[in-house]
């Protein structure tokens, strides 16, 4: 007589397993509940366990889960995956900063960012988008030509990776190295809304990666009508990529700016929740010499800001081959800073850090660059310009 052994069923057909770092705690209850029988109180309990495991003590492997029955944790190891992205590369430079090119999947890399003594220890700048479709025109990311929004997992993954490669684990010791996050990377992450949101939300969570929304920041290059949006669903806190005092010069260097100009974007930010002095917009500027650094722009970039509660960022524009800018000279950059330092914003000049491993925000992509595009966009700058 033949007997059907259901034990030894094949385990290729079982259910895919989902990627825990991409799930909020309350669709890992629902997915233990479901998968489990499992009752809703029941299936708090072993989110909390194992998500304590996962983002307290960054455990990789499901039998080190020793709180959990050995039953349960074979369970819980065919429902999720623990997967992090690979990191492909990673370049420490002199000063600490550490840039990492991540593999999300085959031939799919994007770079992320950790800058330490900076916020409360150190902040990590994350990608939110493979390459950009935006072009603003002293950015190297703009015309990468492959463009992919990343999912939640694929944010949180960086995260994840880096303390890994920090040794940050168990997290949330005094002596804690990733404080802050950045979506300062790759990409615009406005037009990522909905997955940036639940990897705020993931990254947020007390029991998750635990990084208060207080410490993390989106930039945007001004993606007017996702504003509101980004603050009903996050209460992160907002940069704005402003870089110009005037809608002829901010319509080349940031052309999203046709679409949204100046006033649109400053009532937007005006109206940004739970604006004050504790919690204010970062307005970031890129200094590009004989471009946008005169002391009459500092004194416009005080007066349009004058309503705001705002901080002010001067960046050191940072240069990648055939860019059709130069960063402004220090005397230019100290002058335009007095302004605005006289106006009364603290130290608003951003120090450049990792400059040997190029790895500020905003210029991370791989050597590949759009020289040719570059040398059309410096004509069309000059025709602006008159
Ligand atoms: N897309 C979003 C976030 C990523 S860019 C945005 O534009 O805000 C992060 C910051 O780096 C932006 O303020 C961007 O304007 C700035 N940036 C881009 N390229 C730069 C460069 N070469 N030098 C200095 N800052 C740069
Ligand atoms: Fe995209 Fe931001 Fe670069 Fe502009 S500055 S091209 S929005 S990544």
């Amino acid at each position: 007589m033949t007997t059907l052994d259901l034990t030894s069923a094949n385990p290729d057909a079982a259910a895919p397993k989902r990627a825990l770092f991409g799930l909020s705690r309350a669709e890992t209850a629902d997915a233990i509940g479901e998968a489990l029988g499992l009752d809703v109180k029941k299936a708090r309990m072993r989110t909390n366990q194992l998500w304590r495991w996962a983002y307290h003590y960054g455990v990789t492997d499901f039998e080190r889960m020793t709180d959990i029955g050995k039953e349960m944790r074979a369970d819980l190891a065919a429902l999720f995956s623990l997967d992090r992205p690979r990191i492909a590369a990673r370049q420490i430079s002199v000063d600490g900063t550490r840039k990492y090119l991540i593999e999300l999947s085959p031939a799919v890399e994007v770079e992320c960012v950790f800058i330490p003594d900076v916020g409360r220890a150190g902040a990590l700048c994350v990608s939110s988008q493979v390459g950009c479709t935006l072009n603003c025109t002293f950015c190297h990311t703009g015309t990468q030509k492959l463009v992919r929004n990343l999912s939640a997992v694929e944010i949180v993954g960086q995260v994840i990776a880096v303390k890994d490669d920090l040794g940050e684990w168990p997290s949330g010791g005094d002596d804690r190295r990733l404080s802050n996050i950045v979506f300062m990377g790759m990409g615009e992450p406005l037009y990522n809304l909905d997955h940036v949101a639940r990897a705020i939300e993931i990254i947020a969570d007390g029991d998750g990666v635990s990084i208060s929304r207080r410490r993390i920041t989106v930039s945007t290059s001004g993606v007017v009508p996702e504003i509101p949006r980004l603050g009903a669903m996050t209460n992160a806190m907002l940069a704005i990529s402003l870089h110009a005092t005037n809608d002829t010069l901010r319509d080349v260097l940031v052309p999203i700016n046709k679409k949204y100009p100046i006033a649109e974007l400053l009532a937007a930010c005006k109206a940004y929740p739970g604006l004050g002095n504790t919690r204010r917009i970062t307005f970031e500027y890129v200094m590009l010499k004989g471009v946008n650094d005169t002391d009459a722009e500092a004194r416009e970039l005080v007066r349009l800001l004058k309503d705001i509660p705002a901080k002010i960022n001067l960046i050191p524009f940072n240069p990648w081959p055939g860019a059709p800018y130069e960063c402004s000279d220090w005397d230019r950059i100290e002058a335009f800073a007095d302004i605005v330092n006289r106006a009364g914003y603290a130290s608003p000049i951003r120090t450049p850090r990792g400059r040997d491993i190029s790895a500020a925000c905003g210029q991370l992509k791989s050597e590949s660059v759009k020289q040719r595009a570059s040398d059309r966009l410096k004509e069309r700058l000059e025709a602006a310009q008159g």
